[in-house]
């Protein structure tokens, strides 16, 4: 019975000069996200988003589905609702109630025996013949006489059962029942790319998810250390991309063999350092990939005091390493929040796959709480010329793109 969906956005509202680049960059995303679901138009009209088919007829089922779906993932949308879209005129507001209403009151009667309903309604064309309370009333009419069940209806505009929705535009007038919420933030691509430190752990890939909801395609790294290593360990890596990128055009995984430079700090440094001097041959590996994929700035799901070479000293002798932004968007974050978001966004099972990962290689006892950049500086002199193994490893590495179709 649906023939438009209305998508709202609240955030992008407040960009004043720029608001149109986030419109568009959300209506592009949109146009990706529902590619599956046949030839819709997506338009922007005052403030609001709209979906349709091309020929203007009712979506079908699966085409409803897909959009609802889709819509899911669309970071910058902040509710839609599927709409039946006509004449603005109460003749067409009356019929519509009329025909479309039934469902929603009889799953409400299937609950209750009493039913509380509210009529809320929108007149932003002033010129027409009646008020907004005027509409409500007419329109709560065509409720009691069509779905009452004697004296079992009531309005409740606080807390109703059943809401119809009525809005009256200049051309065109509209009826929906439900508003479901968006995913809220900034549409992706609003912001420019970051490259993600991702592991097959709980955290990194929350930090992902994070920065993408703020408008920024994440591009990800990982490292592994094979032989030492398991080939399940970067095909886990794999799948939990290929879930992130529902968010996004899909980013590239750059795979990184970590192991010749792990042996050389093994051989070579003081084995309590070897944590933090692994993540620092890791920022400056990743700090290398940024050209390849266009990202401006780093991202770890790191957050302060959870492992040892999370501590702030350690954190600060990491940074060090490299010039570039590091973002650590779960920095302040309990593991009890991550695993709530990580749930929620459908990466903690993905996560809860028991393989070893590159970082506890060779790895310490008793790793330092406490490396002091001279000391991080003074080992990694005894390695040599490992920029070389660096951009060995980087030439070296594989690029993994989900399928999906876009962003090759
Ligand atoms: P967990 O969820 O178990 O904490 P984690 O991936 O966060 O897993 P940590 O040892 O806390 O594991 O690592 C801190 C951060 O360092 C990660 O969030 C990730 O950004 C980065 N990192 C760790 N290991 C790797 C790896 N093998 N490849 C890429 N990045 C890694
Ligand atoms: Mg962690």
């Amino acid at each position: 019975m649906y023939n438009a969906v209305i998508c709202r956005y609240h955030e992008i509202a407040t960009k004043g000069n720029n608001r149109y680049l986030f419109e568009n960059q959300l209506i592009e995303n949109m146009r990706y996200l529902l590619r599956g679901a046949g030839d819709l138009k997506i338009a922007k009209v005052r403030g609001r988003i709209w979906i349709s088919r091309r020929d203007k007829q009712d979506f079908t089922e699966d085409e409803l589905q897909v959009i609802r779906e889709g819509m899911g993932y669309a970071f910058g949308l902040e509710s839609f609702s599927p709409v039946i879209m006509g004449a603005p005129d109460i003749g067409f507001l009356r019929e519509t109630v009329r025909r479309c209403a039934g469902g929603f009151f009889d799953a409400a009667f299937e609950k209750r025996d009493k039913v509380a309903f509210a009529i809320r309604t929108r007149r932003s064309d002033k010129s027409f013949p009646m008020r907004s309370k005027e509409i409500e009333i007419d329109i709560a009419e065509v409720v009691n006489d069509n779905f009452g069940r004697g004296d079992g209806l009531y309005v409740n505009l606080d807390r109703p059962d059943v809401t119809v929705f009525c809005e009256v535009r200049d051309e065109f007038s509209f009826v929906y029942f439900e508003s479901i919420k968006g995913p809220g933030g900034l549409p992706v691509g609003s912001n420019p790319p970051v490259l993600a430190l991702l592991s097959g752990g709980i955290d990194s890939p929350v930090a992902c998810n994070m920065l993408m909801k703020r408008g920024c395609r994440v591009h990800y790294v990982t490292f592994h250390s094979d032989p030492y290593t398991p080939p399940e360990s970067t095909e886990k890596v794999r799948r939990i991309a290929d879930a992130l990128n529902k968010w996004q055009r899909p980013g590239k995984l750059f795979i990184c063999n970590l192991v010749e430079i792990q042996k050389a700090i093994r051989d070579n440094c003081n084995s309590r350092y070897r944590t933090v001097l692994y993540r620092r041959m890791m920022f400056r590996i990743a700090e290398k990939l940024l050209g390849r994929c266009g990202a401006k700035a780093i991202i770890t799901g790191e957050s302060v005091g959870q492992v040892a070479s999370q501590t702030i000293v350690n954190l600060g002798t990491i940074d060090s390493a490299i010039q570039t932004l590091v973002l650590r968007p779960l920095i302040g974050m309990d593991k009890s929040e991550a695993i709530d978001i990580a749930r929620r966004i459908g990466t903690f099972e993905l996560s809860s796959w028991q393989v070893p990962d590159s970082c506890t290689v060779f790895a310490p006892d008793q790793p330092a709480t406490s490396v002091p950049q001279d000391r991080a500086e003074h080992d990694e002199e005894r390695l040599g010329d490992y920029e070389a193994m660096l951009d060995r490893i980087v030439e070296e590495c594989e690029i993994y793109t989900s399928g999906g179709g876009g962003g090759k």
